[in-house]
């Protein structure tokens, strides 16, 4: 096996072997660009080292060999003492770790050799031993586990000592003696001296840089990026070029666009006299990219030459690290950039212009998550308010509000009226009720997968969390000496995960306005671009896109947001609000007369809901569920009925009422109410509900077409798991529909939803009474994996988080594994029973990206989802579409 590459051997597409940045460094020495020669150690060789420990076969043999090329191309020996060689020695994993794993700088200096450093840099003995210093700190700290605090004593000792302040304030003889202290401190914590053999300090530092991977931090940071474990990082020798030699030489950063907005330009910065970790530790100002065109123009120009080169080269925004030591330029790394939603969407529509992509290749290169972020509403940052921290922006949106450092003040806060924010140091199933009350959580602790960042999600609350410079106390946060006290008020950006101090104006959403319709595609260059790929999108996808709505002003929108109908309108939150005493009355029947009665009076009201949502949607289907929870659900709770009515006997003060009504809580009281008298059940159980439901349904699409509509209505039984049950309800509801319908010309099939995994197992013989499925993922996942879906995600997801049992939730993106196998079958069978049934889906998961790709795999005809999650499930079809046309772009 070949462990060592030359940059000259590899290219950007060996990531996997050579990591992120030795793939691209190989990439850029092809190019022809000024890249420092190097090497790069692969990341099998570090999997065979963390597998296998110490010695990995042939490895050693294979860097003397291009180590001595490097020495070659260089005219220089590793360590020469007349005239060094100095390496670095980088780690590079196939994802970015920013800052996670290790780097050894200035390898192949000793006692010696910082001479020969001296006299290449003309005689500059400060700059020699300057770099000896920060060597040994450096290989000390990553190498050998010398704690860094005693360095840097050492160092602010020797500042102290001299009475200065500024690192360069301090001469040649200063940095010698700190290298004698900084050794003393090396034997003392190794029991050896500080290596003196250039080749072995690299090898004990490639050595730790493979060890890096494993780092505490390192593997909390890839459980959180969901970055497999088994990767390992590769490791790069790269021959060293100083930023630090003097005002001629400096350090910089530039990007071809601007990461933040997608616009072309000049954007970076520049230090000038430094090394990449000073830029990194903000010792000095950096200036603009631009102002570096005064001071060195030959080296400006010819980086801006080699930014065009590289973009047109990797069609894309790149990211670039460089240095110039003494007026020349070296290209030390280059990636295709981070960049934030709007840049991705500004980016990807603007290369298309410039010829450089196509639309396919667009839309593959933004996500439905991104889009998902340019739709919350953001801060109005224009009066420039700052920030009093920031941690990890976990769930997005802009949320103000007074502080509550308590669950139950957050409460109490909320039903005063007020807008909350819950602070606390981390979050626990406890704080459930605090953290439904906020508008917004914001933790010290804990990163992306904390039980404050899950739930929130879940819940489509703001969080920040992981804001470690907050000292949360009881009743009062610190930041950076700043109290805040409970009832103040902060703002907390749960996208950038920014905190500012007070209430900051919040900024509705572009792209929502354009989706709305207030805003023209004109209106600038982001809504341009959402509105070039949406509609490349739309003109690909194969799923159509349906919405969840129960009433006619989200029809309204989800028809503005590009629905193509509804795929489910749960009729059971109509018998809510003033109608409870109705289904009150209903469920207290005690003859066929009482009840019938009672359905009568609910009939009309179902039936003007229908209308209204058939109107919005006339011309398109409307799927209409017929009613799915537990009726005891429509009661009052028990314990405050039983002691309403208790209080009742003892004053003497009998109610009839509240007496029936207790012995009907109490009858119809279950102690698993997902798993009892709901769906179909209920149906089966009460004599005429669906019925009342079906003639609704009917009478108002026949009403819409005698005005003129061309109503689609389809009829959906849920919680269906045996054929009978469905075939009971589907005969009485075709009599029904005769009945009504007459010569209309109306059409209302009749469908069921697939949400109870025996349906899925025996999809072939629901299929001969169904028209169409439609899949009850949330049903679905809750039942094949047991999982009460009310309650876990507060209870113990965390912990599966934790432990890396989920990546994500399976209520929230589509487990392909199980629940994806029950969709994959019923959907298989239920074809191959009967050709022409519509397969759809109506749980969570149609509004999510990934499963939307599954769904396209699975060959549904439509998804459907909330309102505001139909641009997004449009956009994933398309790229689905693109996705499974095979094209390959890169
Ligand atoms: C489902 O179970 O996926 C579904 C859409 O129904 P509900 O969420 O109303 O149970
Ligand atoms: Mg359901």
């Amino acid at each position: 096996m070949k462990y060592v590459y030359d940059f000259a051997e590899g290219n950007k597409d060996l990531k996997d072997l050579l990591g992120g940045k030795g793939a691209n460094l190989a990439e850029m020495t092809n190019l022809g660009l000024p890249v420092p020669a190097g090497f790069t150690i692969t990341t099998q060789a570090c999997q065979r080292y963390l597998t296998d420990g110490e010695q990995v076969e042939g490895l050693g043999a294979e860097i003397d060999e291009h180590l001595a090329a490097l020495e070659g191309a260089m005219g220089r020996r590793l360590g020469d003492p007349a005239d060094p060689l100095l390496v670095s020695v980088r780690s590079g994993a196939k994802f970015s770790m920013p800052g996670m794993m290790e780097t050894v700088l200035n390898v192949g200096l000793n006692d010696e050799s910082v001479a020969g450093l001296s006299r290449q840099a003309g005689d500059n003995d400060r700059f020699a031993w300057d770099s000896y210093r920060r060597l040994i700190q450096m290989f000390g700290k990553t190498v050998c586990d010398v704690p860094g605090e005693e360095f840097e004593d050492a160092l602010h000792e020797a500042k102290t000592a001299k009475g200065v302040t500024d690192d360069v304030q301090l001469d040649a003889e200063d940095l010698r003696a700190l290298v004698t202290a900084y050794k003393k401190i090396f034997s003392k914590h190794t029991g050896q001296e500080f290596p003196q053999d250039p080749r072995e300090q690299m090898d004990l530092a490639v050595a730790a840089v493979f060890r890096s991977w494993n780092a505490e931090r390192a593997v909390v940071y890839r459980r959180q990026e969901r970055i497999p474990a088994d990767l390992g990082t590769a490791v790069n020798v790269v021959a060293m070029v100083f930023g630090n030699l003097g005002p001629d030489s400096g350090t910089g950063v530039a990007f071809t666009r601007d990461p933040a907005t997608g616009e072309s330009g000049i954007y970076g910065d520049y230090l000038q006299n430094a090394q990449g970790e000073d830029v990194v530790a903000g010792i000095r100002n950096t200036i603009g990219l631009a102002d570096l065109e005064g001071l060195d123009k030959k080296s400006y120009d010819e980086l801006l030459q080699i930014m065009a080169t590289l973009e047109g080269h990797y069609r894309d925004l790149c990211d670039i690290e460089f240095t110039i030591e003494r007026g020349k330029l070296w290209m030390l790394q280059t990636r295709v950039g981070k960049r934030t939603a709007a840049a991705a969407f500004t980016i990807a529509s603007q290369l298309v212009e410039e010829g450089m992509i196509d639309l396919d290749e667009a839309l593959d290169r933004v996500t439905g998550a991104q889009l998902a972020q340019l739709m919350f509403p953001r801060f109005d940052l224009s009066g420039d308010p700052r920030p009093l921290t920031s941690g990890i922006g976990a769930s997005p949106g802009a949320a103000s509000g007074e502080v509550a450092f308590t669950s139950a003040r957050a409460v109490e806060l909320a039903d005063e009226g007020k807008q909350v924010i819950l602070v606390r140091r981390e979050t626990n199933p406890d704080d459930l009720p605090g953290m439904i009350a906020a508008q917004g959580i914001l933790t010290s602790r804990g990163g992306k997968t904390s039980h404050a960042a899950v739930v929130a999600r879940g819940m489509g609350k703001t969080c920040v969390c992981g804001a470690d410079a907050l000292d949360v106390g009881r009743d009062q946060f610190t930041v950076d000496g700043q109290v805040v006290r409970e009832g103040d008020v902060v703002s907390i950006d749960g996208t950038t995960g920014r905190v500012y101090p007070g209430s900051v104006p919040v900024r509705p959403s572009e792209v929502v306005q354009y989706f709305e319709g207030s805003l023209a595609p004109s209106t600038s260059r982001l809504v341009g671009a959402v509105d070039q790929l949406m509609t490349h999108a739309d003109s690909l996808r194969a799923l159509r896109v349906r919405t969840n709505a129960d009433n006619a002003e989200d029809s309204a929108r989800a028809r503005r947001f590009g629905a193509q109908g509804i795929g489910l309108c749960r009729t059971e939150h109509m018998f809510l609000g003033d109608r409870r005493s109705l289904v009150e009355r209903l469920i207290l029947a005690r003859t066929d007369a009482d009840r019938d009665a009672a359905l009568d009076a609910l009939k009309p009201l179902q039936r003007a809901d229908f209308l209204a949502i058939f109107r919005e949607m006339d011309g398109l289907p409307v799927t209409i569920r017929l009613i799915d929870p537990p009726l005891h659900e429509f009661l009052p709770s028990l314990e405050e009925l039983a002691v309403k009515v208790a209080v009742e006997h003892e004053r003497g003060q009998t109610d009839e009422h509240d007496e029936q009504l207790l012995a009907a809580v109490r009858r119809m009281h279950e102690q698993n109410p997902m798993l009892g008298l709901r769906g179909v059940r209920l149906g089966l159980v009460i004599p005429g509900l669906f019925g009342m439901q079906v003639r609704a349904i009917a009478e108002a699409a026949v009403e819409l077409a005698r005005d003129g509509g061309t109503p689609h209505p389809e009829i959906m039984v849920p919680l269906v798991g045996a054929v009978q049950e469905l075939e009971t309800v589907r005969v009485e509801a075709a009599r029904i529909i005769d009945e009504v319908v007459g010569d209309s010309g109306v059409d209302v099939l009749i469908g069921t939803m697939i949400e109870v995994p025996r349906a899925a197992l025996t999809a072939g013989q629901i299929a001969s009474a169904a028209s169409f499925f439609s899949f009850g993922t949330n049903d679905l996942t809750q039942m094949a994996w047991g999982f009460s879906r009310d309650d876990v995600e507060g209870a113990f997801f965390w912990r599966y988080f934790e432990l890396g049992i989920f990546g994500i939730s399976p209520f929230e993106s589509l487990d392909r594994d199980g629940v994806g196998r029950l969709v994959r079958i019923a959907a298989e069978e239920g074809r191959a029973a009967r050709p022409d049934l519509k397969l759809g889906v109506c749980g969570e998961h149609g509004g999510d990206p990934d499963s939307v790709h599954f769904f396209h795999e699975v060959g549904l005809d439509y998804v459907s989802c909330s309102p505001f999650r139909v641009p997004i499930a449009r956009l994933e079809a398309g790229r689905a579409a693109v996705e499974s046309t095979g094209s390959d772009h890169r």
